[in-house]
């Protein structure tokens, strides 16, 4: 698309949050990173898994998954078993939410994400996380707005990107081509307040020195600051208040 060739190689893609997306959600978000668009919805259950059973915390998890027509061959549904892939991205968005949210101030309740990918072109774990932060803030806006909760148990803001070196050019937020192409290729989630959640990182062609890394967690923590800014924007500043933010 010629917006996106246009696009410096330091920007993020066209960002788009739109939150309350799928309003039978208690929290819910399509967000689209250029081409790459994802629902993702927070649902709230009164219950926590049997390992927290009597602990008076609570719990938060998170599952993924891609639409067959999400990409350019047609990709079959999970039926009975789930893919490595998707395994090790569901385990990420979850570990990159927890820090968002106080799991005792929670109480012994479960917050559930759900990120379902409707088109992908590169970053859809990192659009996942963003765009499942708020989903989250809006379920825990709603609890704190039915009263269920006295405290707030909104934590930090978390928001993720990719980034990569293609043809040598430090690059945030790939899209697929650009990921294919890629000789570095990281995905970093990171708090508001500029420390990381999870950094992943990995050589596709060759190995890539600390100079190399450091230009690159510099252009996603860059990323991240912007993308955190929009997801305050989503949530807009009657929920903020709910959550104490
Ligand atoms: N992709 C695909 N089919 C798949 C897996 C990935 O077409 O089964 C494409 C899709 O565009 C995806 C990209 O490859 O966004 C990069 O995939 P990766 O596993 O690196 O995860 P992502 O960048 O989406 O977090």
């Amino acid at each position: 698309m010629a917006a996106e060739s246009a696009k410096k190689p330091d920007a993020l893609r066209n960002v788009t949050i739109q939150p309350g997306f799928m309003p039978y959600a208690e929290g819910s978000a399509l967000v689209t990173f250029g081409n790459t668009k994802v629902i993702c919805t927070a649902s709230v259950e009164e219950t926590v898994p049997p390992f927290l059973a009597g602990k008076g915390q609570g719990w938060l998890t998170a599952e993924y998954s891609m639409l067959p027509r999400s990409t350019h061959t047609r990709k079959r549904r999970d039926r009975e078993k789930v893919d490595g892939r998707t395994v090790e991205i569901q385990r990420l968005i979850g570990r990159a939410l927890r820090p968002t949210v106080d799991l005792k101030k929670l109480g012994e309740r479960t917050i559930l994400i759900d990120c379902d990918v409707l088109q992908a072109d590169g970053g859809t774990r990192t659009a996942s996380v963003t765009g499942a932060m708020v989903a989250v803030g809006q379920a825990v806006g709603k609890l704190m707005q039915k009263g269920k909760l006295t405290a707030s148990p909104m934590g930090l803001f978390v928001a993720a990107i990719s980034a990569g070196i293609v043809n040598g050019v430090p690059t945030l937020d790939l899209c697929y081509q650009e990921d294919v192409n890629a000789e570095v290729d990281i995905n970093v989630a990171m708090t508001e307040d500029g420390k990381f959640v999870e950094v992943q990182g990995t050589a596709e062609h060759g190995p890539f020195d600390r100079a190399q890394l450091d230009q690159l967690l510099e252009i996603a923590a860059a990323g991240i600051r912007e993308l955190v800014a929009m997801q305050k924007r989503a949530l807009g500043a009657e929920t903020l208040k709910l959550l104490g933010r």
